[in-house]
C-alpha cells in the first residue's frame, strides 16, 4: 500500500492569495513550497481510492475507471470543491462521506455520477480488499478520519479536528496504526476558537501512539513559517508532509 498526497495545505493552501509572508512569497517562486488544499490517493493493490478532493483540477488527473471511490472526510469547501467540477462528468462513481444533512452547496442536489454514500461511524466496509473504518473526530461539521488496512499495513487519515474524542482514541489504541496522517493547521500560540490541532496538541496525540509514525497534512502558512524559525520542533517520529510525495508502506513489518 502507498499513499500519495495531492495536497497537504489548509483551506485556501499555500500561497494565500495576496499574503507577503515569507512563505508564501517563496512559494510562488519555488512550486516545492506550494501546498494545495487536502487531498491524497491510496494505492493498494489493484484498488485506487481518493481521500479528500480539495485540489480544484483532481477530476482530469483520474479518467473514468482509474478510481474505485472517493472517501470525502466532511464538506468543507476545502475538502470537496474538487468535486464540483467532476459531477459535470458521465458515468457513475461511489462516494463515501459522513451524514451531514446540508452536504456542501447544491453538491447533493445536482451530484452528476458522483454516487453519496454516508458512512456510520466504526462500521468497517470493504472496497475490494482494502477494509476502511470511518472514525468520529471533532470539528465544526460532522468529519470522518479513515483507518485503512490493507495486507496487514494499517494507515489512519485523520483530518480537521481539534480533539479526539475517547472512542476514536481508543480504537486507534487497539488499532495500532503504521502511520497517522494527522491534520495540523497551526503553531503553538494561534489564539482563538479553533477547529484544528495545534503542533502542541499534535506532540500531545503522538505520545499516546508511541509506534507510530506522524506525517502531519493541512498545514497553513503560519504553521510552515514558524517551522523555518524553529527547525527542530518537530519530535523523531513526525514529519510535515508535502505535495506529491508518496509514502510506501511496503518494507512496513
Ligand atoms: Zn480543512
Ligand atoms: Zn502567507
Ligand atoms: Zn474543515
Amino acid at each position: 500500500m502507498r499513499l500519495t498526497f495531492l495536497g497537504t495545505g489548509a483551506a485556501g493552501g499555500v500561497p494565500l492569495w495576496g499574503c507577503g509572508c515569507v512563505v508564501c512569497a517563496s512559494a510562488r517562486i519555488d512550486v516545492s513550497y506550494a501546498r494545495r488544499p487536502n487531498c491524497a490517493v491510496v494505492e493498494a493493490g489493484e484498488v485506487r481510492l481518493l481521500l479528500d478532493a480539495g485540489v480544484m483540477d483532481v477530476a482530469e488527473r483520474f479518467p473514468p475507471g482509474e478510481l474505485l471511490a472517493i472517501l470525502i472526510t466532511h464538506f468543507h469547501t476545502d475538502h470537496v470543491q474538487g468535486l464540483f467540477h467532476w459531477r459535470w462528468g458521465v458515468g457513475e462513481l461511489d462516494v463515501f462521506a459522513p451524514h451531514d444533512a446540508e452536504g456542501c452547496a447544491d453538491l447533493y442536489k445536482y451530484p452528476g455520477p458522483l454516487r453519496f454514500r454516508h458512512l456510520s461511524k466504526f462500521e468497517t466496509f470493504n472496497v475490494s480488499d482494502v477494509h476502511i473504518t470511518p472514525v468520529p473526530l471533532v470539528h465544526s461539521k460532522p468529519t470522518l478520519g479513515y483507518c485503512i488496512e490493507h495486507d496487514g499495513i494499517r494507515v489512519a487519515y485523520l483530518t480537521d479536528s481539534s480533539e479526539l474524542p475517547p472512542a476514536t482514541a481508543t480504537f486507534l489504541t487497539e488499532w495500532k496504526p503504521h502511520t497517522i496522517c494527522l491534520g495540523c493547521a497551526y503553531p503553538p500560540g494561534m489564539e482563538g476558537r479553533r477547529n484544528h490541532f495545534d503542533l502542541p496538541e499534535a506532540i500531545a496525540l503522538s505520545n499516546d501512539y508511541p509506534s507510530s509514525r506522524i506525517v502531519l497534512m493541512h498545514i497553513s502558512h503560519h504553521l510552515d513559517e514558524w517551522l523555518r524559525a524553529h527547525p527542530d520542533a518537530l519530535p523523531e517520529r513526525m514529519v510535515l508532509g508535502h505535495d506529491n510525495e508518496t509514502l510506501d508502506f511496503s518494507g512496513v513489518p
